[in-house]
C-alpha cells in the first residue's frame, strides 16, 4: 500500500483520524493542510500500521509520526507507574531536542498529560537520569546515550509499543549501526515500527526490510520534497574568492538570513571572523561549541541577531529553522547524502527556499558526481568581478595521479568516465602550457595565463581546457 504523491488532496487533519483537541493545537500553530507525509502516515500510524516513509527535513515529518503517536498514546491512557511506550530515535542531539520539544508543542492540550524526555550525548547524564525517575511515556534519543541510560538502568524499554528511527540513513551514516542492533534486542518484538528516511542505502534497506512487516509505503515524489520550493544554483568561483563572493551575494541579493556550511570547525569561525569584519552579524556553530553556546547561536539566529551562520554538518544535522530563505554550501559536502540534508533546511513547509553551492576547479568533478547521484543538473553561473581563474591545485601526496584534491564523493569507485577524463588531464598536462593563445573555452576567457601572469604556487599548474570543451568536461 502506498501514500503520499498519489494520495487524494485537500484533507484536512481531522479527515486523517485526528483527535479535536491535537485539531485545535494546529489550528493555534497555522497548519490548515496535512502535508504529503503527514496524509500518508498519519492514518497508518493510527491504524497501528508500520510505515515505512521517504521523507526530508521540511516534509513534516515530525508531526507526521509525533501526532498520531500522542493520539495512541490518549486511545491508552497509562498505567503506573509509567512506563515507556513510544521509543524515538534520532542521529543528533539537535534533533532529538526539536522532536521533543515538537511532542511537547502537539501534547499541550491531552487530556491525558503524557511525558516527554529527550536524552543525547555529549552532556551529563545525571540531569537525564533525574528526569527519567518518574518515568517517561516518550523518550526521544540519540542511540548511544540511550543505551547509557539503559545500562544506568534509568529505564527499560519493555513496554515500548512504538518504536520510530528518525533520519535512518543519518544513524548510519554516523556509525550508529552497532548500537541500533543492542536497542532493537531490548525491545519487546510485538511493536510498532516506523521508519523514515531521506535516502535509501542499502543499510537502510536491510533494516527496513528486517523491521518492518508488510509496511504501508509513504513516498513523497522528489518534485514535493525539491523543486519547485528549492531553488538551486551553482556558482563558480575560486576558493580564496568565496568569502568576498558570499559577502556580495548577501549584500546584493539581500539575504536576511542565510546558513553557510562549511568543510571544518576552524572555517566556521574563521569565515564569521571576517564577516564579521566587515561589519556582518555572522556566527559559528560546530561540534566543539559548549552545548549551551550552539543553544544560544541558534537563538540568536532564529531571532534574527545573526544574519549568517557558519556550520558544520555536523553541527547543523536536523536543525529545524523555520523561514530560512537561502543555504549556501561554502564547501560542498562529501557525500551527496548530506547534500540532500543541507538544502532540505531551506524551502520547508511550502515556502521557497535558495541552495547555493560555490564551486570551483578543484571541487567541479565532486559536484557533477552529486548531479549525477541526484539525477539533476544545476546550471553554472558566475559573478562578474568573481569569475575563477583557471588552476587545479595539486593532488594530495600519494594520491593516484590525477585524483581531485577536495577527495571524492564517499564511497564512490572512479567512473570510466571519470577516468577517461583524467587521462584526458595528464594527457594535456604532458604539453606545455600555451601561453601565446588561452584556450578559449567557453566560458573561460581570462582562464589561461597571459603572458607576464604571476607565476604559480608551487605544485599549481594551469588547467587546460581542450580546444572546443567547458571547463566543466
Ligand atoms: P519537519 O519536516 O518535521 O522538520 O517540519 C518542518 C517544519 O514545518 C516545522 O517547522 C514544522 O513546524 C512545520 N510544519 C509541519 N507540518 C506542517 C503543516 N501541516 N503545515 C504547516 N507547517 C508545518
Amino acid at each position: 500500500m502506498r501514500h503520499g504523491s498519489r494520495h487524494p488532496r485537500g484533507l484536512s487533519f481531522s479527515d486523517l483520524g485526528l483527535s479535536p483537541s491535537l485539531v485545535r493545537v494546529l489550528d493555534e500553530r497555522g497548519y490548515r493542510t496535512p502535508t504529503p507525509v503527514q496524509t500518508g502516515a498519519i492514518p497508518a500510524v493510527l491504524a497501528g500500521r508500520n510505515v515505512w516513509a521517504q521523507a526530508q527535513t521540511g516534509s513534516g515529518k515530525t508531526a507526521a509520526f509525533a501526532l498520531p503517536i500522542l493520539q495512541l498514546l490518549q486511545e491508552h491512557p497509562r498505567e503506573s507507574p509509567r512506563r515507556t511506550r513510544a521509543l524515538i530515535l534520532a542521529p543528533t542531539r539537535e534533533l532529538a531536542v526539536q522532536i521533543g520539544e515538537s511532542f511537547r508543542r502537539y501534547g499541550q492540550q491531552l487530556w491525558h498529560a503524557v511525558r516527554v524526555v529527550t536524552a543525547y550525548g555529549g552532556v551529563s547524564i545525571n540531569p537525564q537520569m533525574i528526569a527519567l525517575r518518574g518515568g517517561a511515556d516518550i523518550v526521544v534519543a540519540t542511540p548511544g546515550r540511550l543505551l547509557d541510560l539503559v545500562d544506568h538502568n534509568a529505564l527499560r524499554l519493555n513496554a515500548v509499543s512504538t518504536l520510530v528511527l528518525d533520519e535512518a540513513d543519518r544513524l548510519f551514516d554516523l556509525g550508529f549501526a552497532e548500537e541500533l542492533g543492542r536497542i532493537l534486542a531490548l525491545l519487546p518484538a510485538k511493536r510498532q515500527n516506523l521508519l523514515f528516511s531521506a535516502t535509501y542505502p542499502e543499510a537502510v534497506k536491510t533494516l527496513a526490510d528486517r523491521l518492518l512487516h508488510d509496511p504501508v509505503r509513504v513516498e513523497v515524489a522528489t518534485t514535493e520534497l525539491t523543486a519547485p520550493d528549492i531553488r538551486e544554483r551553482a556558482i563558480e568561483v575560486d576558493v580564496p574568492r568565496r568569502t568576498q563572493l558570499l559577502r556580495h551575494l548577501i549584500q546584493t541579493e539581500g539575504w536576511s538570513r542565510v546558513l553557510v556550511f562549511v568543510a571544518t570547525k576552524y572555517a566556521t569561525e574563521h569565515v564569521a571572523e571576517k564577516l564579521r569584519k566587515v561589519g556582518l552579524k555572522a556566527g559559528a556553530l560546530h561540534g566543539e561549541l559548549s552545548q549551551g553556546a550552539r543553544t544560544q547561536a541558534l537563538a540568536d539566529f532564529k531571532e534574527g541577531k545573526l544574519t549568517v551562520l557558519l556550520a558544520t554538518d555536523l553541527a547543523a544535522r536536523g536543525l529545524d529553522i523555520a523561514e530560512l530563505p537561502v543555504v549556501v554550501n561554502f564547501d560542498l559536502p562529501r557525500s551527496t547524502v548530506d547534500y540532500t540534508h543541507r538544502i532540505g533546511r531551506t524551502g520547508r513547509a511550502g515556502a521557497q527556499g535558495m541552495a547555493v553551492s560555490f564551486v570551483s576547479a578543484s571541487t567541479y568533478a565532486h559536484f557533477r558526481l552529486i548531479e549525477k547521484r541526484h539525477e539533476r543538473e544545476v546550471p553554472r553561473e558566475q559573478v562578474a568581478g568573481f569569475e575563477p581563474v583557471e588552476i587545479e591545485p595539486p593532488a594530495p601526496p600519494g594520491a593516484p595521479p590525477g585524483a581531485p584534491a577536495g577527495g571524492g564523493v564517499k564511497g564512490k569507485r572512479k567512473s570510466k568516465k571519470d577516468k577517461l577524463r583524467e587521462a584526458a588531464a595528464q594527457a594535456a598536462q604532458a604539453s606545455p602550457p600555451d601561453t601565446r593563445s588561452p584556450a578559449p573555452g567557453p566560458r573561460l576567457p581570462s582562464a589561461a595565463p597571459a603572458s607576464g601572469a604571476a607565476p604559480l604556487p608551487a605544485g599549481y599548474r594551469w588547467h587546460r581546457a581542450q580546444p572546443g570543451a567547458r571547463w566543466r568536461g
